[in-house]
């Protein structure tokens, strides 16, 4: 057994995790008392279940779930919303105080405070697992809880348990969507820390998110309800293949090392297809070819990026419901091949595809993707210079000092990020022929003795 420990944290997090567990619960037939409804003896619902349940006594089960959160409103609609009461009662940890979008207080004073009680509930919940592959953590990265006190936890997870792996769902700010000036400043930071302690961290952009809902969508006015339903579809794409048996990418190590040829490029653009507003999936049936298509375009990105903008390093396409691996597999090495310039020449067989043959609640066949490619610097370059346009003047910097944050943080934070730009825009210029270069410099030497 492999399990993962899930942990929420802030009203975002707490939000987009909640509806996560609705999603999956779903797929695997646990009711919201914890009990296995079997739809005709489905036996691939269970077969896999331990990855994110644990059994309790009288055959319920029980989400590895830990949720967070320094004021306690988002916590109480979830316990008292539909699948509130499958959560166990000890694992929802929370303060009073709040982080007012301050990812210092989430960071620093309120979240250092509250911390070790959630890692209490961690450190049992990882106790109980007979070997524990890794986390994942939902959470937003421009407030002050998900963002700051969600980065503090992951720093300390990583202290405790340096050789498992952390996943991270984190939503990226966007002003379409938010009217909190810092968040660039909370994201920036948050940022900083993704790029050292986490392994793997599938990007949630707001800005696309809302983008895909105006444009494709069509609503006129996106809610986060809006919104998360488009996550948490991703959400039950992306670790459909931990969930269920297969091949590919069937656990967080695996996964980590098909998409990431360089450890610091660990941040996903991930897409889904078909794309569907809440409440019309129903309507909607897709063929092979049509699912490639969608999967693949800009339009479906979760991040406003355009690949057409830069290079796949790696990719994974993962298709559900019932087809041919045949036909799937003639598809994605037509997408290759009509679109070879897109993907790095000196990765040979970076896309790799797999077909999981339980589609998800009320789709006859979808299709996730999920995409290490070098044009997400365009995001972090949007975040980049809203950050330092503020920084420059040192606007509302005094609410973070005022926490005991020095401005040194702030420095750093841009550099790494920057950095980070120029390396993905470093591999998106590399070219097999420097390679050939190498060889013949090689060969002049060789010759030269
Ligand atoms: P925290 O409670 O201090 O962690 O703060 P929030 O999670 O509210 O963080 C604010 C950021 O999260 C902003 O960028 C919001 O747009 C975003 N956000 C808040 N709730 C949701 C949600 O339910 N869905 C999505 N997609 N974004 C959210």
């Amino acid at each position: 057994m492999r399990e993962i420990l899930h942990v929420q944290g802030g009203q975002c997090g707490n939000q987009i995790g909640s509806k996560f567990w609705e999603v999956i619960c779903d797929e695997h037939g646990i009711d919201p008392t914890g009990k296995y409804v079997s739809e005709g003896g489905n036996d691939t619902q269970l077969e896999r279940i331990n990855v994110y349940y644990n059994e309790a006594s009288g055959g319920r089960y029980v989400p590895r779930a830990v949720l967070m959160d320094l004021e306690p409103g988002t916590m109480e609609s979830i316990r008292s919303g539909p699948f509130g009461k499958i959560f166990r009662p000890d694992n929802f940890v929370f303060g009073q105080s709040g982080a007012g979008n301050n990812w210092a207080k989430g960071h620093y004073t309120e979240g250092a405070e509250l911390i070790d009680s959630v890692l209490d509930v961690v450190r049992k919940e990882a106790e109980n697992c007979d070997c524990l592959q890794g986390f994942q953590v939902c959470h937003s990265l421009g407030g002050g809880t998900g963002s700051g006190m969600g980065t503090l936890l992951i720093s300390k997870i990583r202290e405790e348990y340096p050789d498992r792996m952390m996943l991270t769902f984190s939503v990226f700010p966007s002003p379409k969507v938010s009217d909190t000036v810092v968040e660039p400043y909370n994201a920036t930071l948050s940022v900083h820390q993704l790029v050292e302690n986490a392994d793997e961290c599938m990007v949630l952009d707001n800005e696309a998110l809302y983008d895909i809902c105006f444009r494709t969508l069509k609503l006129s006015t996106p809610s986060f309800g809006d919104l998360n339903h488009l996550i948490s579809a991703t959400m039950s794409g992306v670790t459909c293949c931990l969930r269920f048996p297969g091949q590919l990418n069937s656990d967080l190590r695996k996964l980590a090392v098909n998409l990431i040829p360089f450890p610091r490029l660990h941040f996903f653009m991930v897409g889904f297809a078909p794309l569907t507003s809440r409440g019309s999936q129903q309507y909607v049936s897709l063929t092979v070819p049509e699912l490639t298509q969608q999967m693949w375009d800009a339009k479906n990105m979760m991040c406003a990026a355009d690949p057409r903008h830069g290079r796949y390093l790696t990719a994974s396409a993962m298709f559900r419901g019932k087809m041919s691996t045949k036909e799937v597999d003639e598809q994605i090495i037509n997408v290759q091949n009509k679109n070879s310039s897109y993907f790095v020449e000196w990765i040979p067989n970076n896309v790799k595809s797999s077909v999981c043959d339980i589609p998800p609640k009320s789709l006859k066949m979808s299709s996730t993707f999920i995409g290490n490619s070098t044009s997400i610097q365009e995001m972090f370059r949007r975040v980049s210079e809203q950050f330092t346009a503020m920084f420059r003047r040192k606007a509302f910097l005094h609410w973070y000092t005022g926490e005991g944050m020095d401005e040194m943080e702030f420095t750093e934070a841009e550099s790494n990020m920057n950095d980070l730009v120029a390396e993905y825009q470093q591999y998106q210029d590399a070219i097999a022929e420097e390679e050939d270069d190498y060889e013949e410099e090689g060969e002049e030497h060789y010759e030269e003795q």
